[in-house]
């Protein structure tokens, strides 16, 4: 699947069985909120991005996501995920259970967060949202983070 934002000129590419496992993740925990982490690679010219795969943080709080999962524990997985395979942490993805994919005011918040993290170190991170209904997904948006906002691909 690919996907284009306008606002930066930019394409996502992932593969659709990656996010059928997501959305399976995200279906098994509602009406719970989930999420995690997002890792891959960018083209040579920075102007595609890659999502390879996704991974679990090690510490969840349960409600209140994004960022009180302390990436600071994941270091050291993003470490050995880049040498084994040369993937980086390239955003989140979480859900909505019974809402819609349109990111919130703590989403942005938690965005401006990672991008100034000195662990993860990413300029223009990328948020995936699931909005599911009734043990089904209704619709997801990926977006880009760039200079305080959050802009959707297409
Ligand atoms: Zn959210």
């Amino acid at each position: 699947m690919k996907f284009f934002n306008q606002h930066k000129q930019v394409s996502l590419i992932v593969e659709e069985s990656l996010i059928a496992k997501i959305f399976q993740i995200g279906i098994e925990k509602y009406p719970l909120e989930t999420g995690g982490f997002l890792v891959g690679y960018y083209s040579n010219d920075s102007m595609t991005l890659y999502i390879k795969d996704l991974l679990l943080p090690s510490k969840q709080k349960g409600m209140a996501y994004l960022f009180e999962r302390s990436i600071d524990g994941m270091k050291q997985v993003f470490k050995k995920l880049f040498e084994d395979q040369k993937y980086f942490y390239i955003g989140e993805w979480h859900t909505h259970p019974n809402g819609l994919s349109m990111y919130s005011s703590t989403d942005l918040n938690a965005m401006i967060e990672i991008a100034n993290c000195e662990t993860v170190s990413i300029t223009n991170p990328i948020l995936l949202i699931l909005s599911i209904r009734d043990k089904q997904v209704n619709d997801f948006s990926f977006y880009i983070y760039n200079n305080k906002g959050l802009h959707r691909y297409e």
